[in-house]
């Protein structure tokens, strides 16, 4: 039995089973992390972890003495992974940048508190780009994680240590957080399962906010299952944030119920309509993977899927709308790091004035500045209208067009990311290329739609490929239902990265 390879709902029924107990199982995985080479954590909880698993075996101990283990959550006792700019108590959150390297946030993420009431086990922190900006975890303060796949690839980003550490065997699941792509774009390099939820049902209190009317907080994991099991406990109502808006937390119950037989999981397939944007397709994807892609809806079709062709307006227009409000948002929202409430402070300012300038030259890095400026523009008196108020009205724009699609359909097929997983070093200076490569993702965080990403395949070099879904708002748990179905009736999602680590020991 190898735990590194088991889901998350693996390993939680063998603790309610009582064939391991939960301090066992995470040593396991602190010793895997602690030798591991991809740079998947900045920060080990070595010891509040121990302690976490020794109080979560206390409750499986007692659970079963009383027979009471109905009171138990699935993944009671199941070690896990938080990215770091996901606040936690008694520890620091760095967001991976130098400005908070040293800041101990004093107060738990409402998805940290939920977490813990269900008796998950929390490792540590996880590696990201510098506030989450970025999609290739390179421009974190504690440098690059590498892509277990290839090490001398990046996993994706900003949630790519979150991403690095399900792949590698270093977490059975993990959570991440997603303002334009960072949950499912790692997720799809590094042959994961992953959502972004409908925006409103996981409360971000304690995130650190990069553009608040984008970010949205998910679980990233080995299959639907893991990430119907993780969302049912982090996902609910909270008072803490003024945009929860989600009356109960979700309970998968058609998902999670494991008397479920496999023939009425698939069948699902056969009830559903997938729209497939054609204008997906047309320019700027790797052949691999539109190749790979294509044959992913093929298969659909031979499970029964309805799959109908259509064209989704406005798709050039999505990238640059929301990096004006991103941007502009994020200029906002940093502007509390100045030197004097958090975080670095320059240790060579004569003045009050000086200490801010420096304070943030030197705490920022280069991609976070950038952002910063490019939202201050599109903010500034002069260009407000030209570029802020303009990126608002074509958000409503796509808004309406995908509103219109998913009232169509039942979900959204196509590409996560234009390419696979690529070399570290290959894209970082050329700011825009990065950026476009988003051009499949951030749409559902300017509607605040539900999105998930799923493995379909391998491209070249034995890299693993992802497809999209994308669902009406508040239908996870249809997009987790289809997701479950094709996990059930292909074997994508079980290739592992896990072997490929090894070798390169
Ligand atoms: N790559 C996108 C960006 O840099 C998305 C980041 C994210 O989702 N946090 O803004």
């Amino acid at each position: 039995m190898d735990l590194r390879k088991m889901t998350a709902l693996e390993i939680g029924a063998l603790l309610r089973k009582r064939e391991m107990s939960s301090p066992e199982v995470t040593k396991i995985f602190l010793d895997a992390a602690t030798t591991d080479l991809t740079g998947a954590y900045i920060s080990l909880d070595e010891d509040g972890a121990l302690r976490a698993a020794a109080n979560a075996q206390e409750r499986i101990d007692t659970a079963a003495r009383d027979g009471s283990e109905e009171e138990l959550s699935l993944l009671t006792g199941v070690p896990v992974a938080v990215k770091d700019n996901i606040c936690i108590e008694g520890g620091v959150t760095t967001a991976g940048s130098k400005m908070l390297r040293n800041f101990a946030p004093p107060y738990s993420a409402t998805v940290v508190d939920r977490l813990h009431r269900a008796g998950a086990v929390i490792l540590g922190k996880t590696n990201l780009d510098e506030f989450a900006m970025g999609g290739s975890t390179e421009t974190s303060h504690f440098g690059p994680t590498k892509n277990p796949w290839d090490t001398s690839r990046v996993p994706g980003g900003s949630s790519g240590g979150s991403a690095a550490a399900v792949a590698g065997g270093l977490a059975p699941y993990a959570i991440g957080s997603d303002t334009g792509g960072s949950i499912r774009q790692p997720s799809a390099f590094c042959g994961l399962t992953g959502i972004k939820p409908t925006y409103g049902s996981v409360s971000r209190f304690g995130l650190m906010a990069y553009a608040s009317s984008l970010d949205q907080i998910g679980p990233l994991g080995l299959d639907a299952k893991d990430c119907a099991a993780a969302l049912s406990i982090i996902s609910g109502p909270d008072e803490k944030d003024s945009t929860s808006n989600i009356s109960a937390p979700f309970s998968f119950s058609n998902i999670l119920d494991s008397q479920i037989s496999e023939e009425e999981r698939t069948k699902k397939l056969k009830t559903i309509k997938i729209g497939v944007p054609t204008n997906y397709f047309k320019e700027g994807i790797a052949e691999d993977v539109k190749k790979t892609t294509l044959a992913a809806i093929e298969k659909m079709k031979t499970f029964g899927a309805t799959i109908e062709e259509f064209d989704l307006p406005l798709m050039d227009y999505a990238v640059p709308a929301y990096y004006i409000i991103a941007g502009a948002e994020a200029s906002s929202n940093l502007s509390r790091y100045d030197g004097v409430k958090y975080g670095y402070r320059s240790k060579n300012a004569q003045d009050i004035r000086e200490s801010y300038f420096l304070s943030r030259s030197e705490g920022f890095g280069t991609e976070v500045k950038r952002r910063i400026m490019l939202g201050t523009f599109v903010l500034s008196s002069g260009y407000f209208d030209a570029y802020y108020m303009k990126a608002l009205r074509v958000r409503r724009l796509i808004k309406e067009a995908f509103d219109a699609a998913v009232g169509k359909y039942d979900v959204v097929l196509g590409p996560v990311s234009p390419t696979t997983a690529y070399e570290i070093g290959g894209q970082i200076e050329d700011p825009l290329a990065m950026y476009m490569a988003d051009v499949y993702t951030v749409s559902a965080n300017l509607t605040g739609l539900p999105a998930l990403s799923m493995p379909c395949g391998m491209g070249e070099n034995n890299l693993p490929i992802g497809i999209q879904l994308i669902g009406k708002a508040f239908s996870e748990e249809k997009l987790l239902e289809i997701a479950d179905a094709w996990q059930t009736a292909t074997d994508y999602h079980k290739c592992r990265a896990f072997e490929s680590v090894l070798l390169q020991k």
